[in-house]
């Protein structure tokens, strides 16, 4: 409650005190708020940050997985093409009459220019391939070179079974196949090549020997592995026991066969998703043979990380890449868009704070602090005078805050807030020890005026009644309120005996100037009202009821001697108060 000028330094220092708890409360409440706010759009937005990672990280799996795939299928294809077109071209020689003929007859001249010729054509399609070929009748061994003459189409050895390195032969006629691959040095070349052994039969299926291509196959593993310049990406080709026969990571240093080691394919990695995929390749129930056949496995040790294995058709090779992870799709390339969503996002999230903690937050704080301080009689609170949903929303709330306060009829305070505010009083005198003054009005023979003149005049008679009691009561601290019925209580802080009794004077003259006729009145023919006056220094032992119960005894007095007067009695004086007391006088 707000002092005037002539209030006590210790009642200033008080209210001072008071003011600065409240700053200090709005401060912090503001604070809350704003930390609040903050707090939630931080993890909104560290959501958000994490969501868009992880479906960045997603899409880069789906992406890596669908390219690991597409990426086996086209190899396999290729190297299939390549293998095929080789295969069918010494397939197809060794179908032809011309050898069929000079496997038969090796001696005959015309056969032997015949075959050469075919061979020449043979060689120039395989690009740089060397032919060599074994007839089984004389056991002589042929080698056919691509700047090879007629005159050195001769025999420079015969097949031997005790000699190992022509076990492939014997190999080639144990199979039941009509060819075999090897991979092998040329050792007159100095080179490894791939060997497309194709057996020769006679139209009647008689064995005539094995017609023998060693083809560059690294021409064709080159094309495919010059796309493979990033070492992230590493691809080979495995044969059917697991041996490495060509390895991208040797692209550019030589031959890629000469160079590749022999080595077990497992020891690559030991990722176990890896080992898993090469051990299942290479077991027995696999069909190595099967067409399209191909396996796509992320790698154990890290997502984004995979293996493909696709098998060459007609073959037991297959094709093994092992993309390292990221090597597909590099999540660092998304880190320009990544940067910019996140500046955008931290903007959203400052701004939506800014302007949350500036359109909704801090009023509210206000409105809130604003509405806590309406215990005092200062009726104004915050956000009234905007324009805007708060101003609405205090406006009503002022209104509805009124209402609960104030009698309807005569508008002053009602009986509940009066009672509050008359608590607030004597605990605030009770401190600085000040007087309060209480005056109780019941207006005289009310009864027999409602009886006369109607209850709808005796309401108008009351709201005159009232407005003498607010013009009367001046000092913003003086409250008047309407206590039932035809009760009216007076509560006047700091003011002593005369102070009161003046006013109880003034409300006598100011209800009788009114002129109300009151015919039923027993004192004198206009309306009239009796007041009971009381007047004590507050002491924080006593309560409201203490005074209301003496002022109403006063005016029990003023009724029973006679009515339109008033009566003073004082407040009994209190047992002394408890010395050590926070508030006792000193
Ligand atoms: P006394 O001089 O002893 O006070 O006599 P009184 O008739 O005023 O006393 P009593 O308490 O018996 O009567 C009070 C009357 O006030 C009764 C009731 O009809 C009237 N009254 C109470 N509230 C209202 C109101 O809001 N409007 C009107 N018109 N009359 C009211
Ligand atoms: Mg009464
Ligand atoms: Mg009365």
């Amino acid at each position: 409650m707000p002092f005037d000028a002539q209030q006590p330094a210790a009642q200033k220092e008080l209210v001072n005190n008071t003011q600065d708890v409240t700053q200090r409360s709005r401060h912090k409440i503001a604070l809350r708020f704003r930390n609040g706010n903050i707090a939630i759009f931080a993890i909104v937005t560290a959501t958000m940050a994490m969501a868009i990672f992880w479906a960045i990280h997603d899409m880069a799996d789906k992406v890596s997985a669908d390219y690991a795939r597409l990426y086996a299928v086209n190899t396999e294809k290729t190297l299939s093409t390549y293998t095929h077109q080789d295969i069918r071209v010494i397939a197809n020689a060794a179908r032809t009459h011309t050898i069929r003929a000079w496997f038969a007859d090796e001696e005959d001249p015309q056969n032997r220019k015949d075959a050469y010729e075919l061979m020449k054509d043979v060689i120039s399609t395989l690009q740089g391939s060397s032919l060599y070929i074994c007839i089984h009748k004389t056991r002589s061994e042929y080698s056919i070179e691509e700047e090879s003459s007629l005159d050195d189409m001769r025999p420079h050895a015969r097949i031997d079974p005790s000699n190992p390195e022509d076990s492939w032969y014997f190999a080639l006629l144990a199979s039941d196949m009509d060819y075999v691959l090897n991979v092998d040095a040329d050792k007159k070349l100095r080179q490894k090549r791939v060997w497309l052994n194709h057996k020769v039969f006679s139209p009647e299926g008689e064995l005539l020997g094995s017609f023998t291509a060693g083809v560059p196959f690294a021409l064709a593993a080159e094309k495919i592995f010059s796309g493979y310049q990033d070492a992230m990406v590493r691809t080979m080709i495995i044969d059917g026991k697991g041996i490495v026969m060509m390895d991208s990571a040797l692209f550019g240093k030589g031959d890629l066969l000469l160079n590749a080691p022999e080595i077990p394919v497992q020891t690559i990695s030991s990722d176990p998703a890896f080992q898993a995929a090469v051990a299942n390749h290479l077991s027995d129930e696999h069909d190595k043979r099967e067409s399209g056949c191909f396996a796509v496995v992320s790698l154990a040790s890290n997502r984004l990380g995979y293996v493909t294995i696709a098998h060459i058709e007609s073959t037991d090779w297959a094709v093994v890449t092992l993309y390292e992870p990221f090597s597909l799709f590099d999540p660092t390339k998304l880190l320009p868009f990544g940067a910019i969503m996140a500046v955008l996002l931290a903007a959203f999230a400052i701004t939506s704070s800014i302007l949350s903690y500036r359109l909704i937050f801090r009023p509210l704080g206000h409105l809130i602090l604003s509405l806590s301080h309406l215990e005092s009689k200062e009726e104004h609170i915050y956000g009234q005078e905007r324009d805007d949903e708060f101003g609405v929303l205090s406006n009503v709330i002022h209104r509805l805050l009124n209402e609960a306060h104030h009698d309807p009829l005569t508008g002053l305070y009602n009986r509940r807030s009066m009672e509050e505010e008359m608590r607030r009083d004597m605990g605030t005198l009770s401190r600085s020890g000040g007087m309060l003054s209480v005056i109780m009005v019941d207006v005289d023979c009310f009864k027999g005026y409602n009886d006369t003149y109607g209850h709808e005049a005796g309401d108008i008679c009351l709201k005159n009644i009232a407005s003498v009691l607010t013009t009367a009561t001046g000092r913003t601290d003086d409250l008047a309120a309407r206590y039932g019925g035809e009760e009216f209580v007076v509560i006047l802080p700091n003011t002593d005996k005369d102070g009161a009794c003046t006013i109880a004077q003034k409300l006598l003259e100011g209800v009788r100037g009114l002129l109300m006729p009151h015919s039923a009145n027993v004192a004198v023919n206009y309306v009239t009202f009796s007041l009971g006056v009381t007047t004590g220094v507050v002491n924080r032992k006593q309560d409201q009821n203490d005074y209301l119960k003496k002022a109403d005894e006063a005016l029990y007095v003023s009724k029973q001697t006679g009515r339109n007067k008033y009566t003073w009695l004082p407040m009994q004086q209190a047992p002394p108060e408890d010395s050590e007391g926070p508030c006792a006088p000193s």
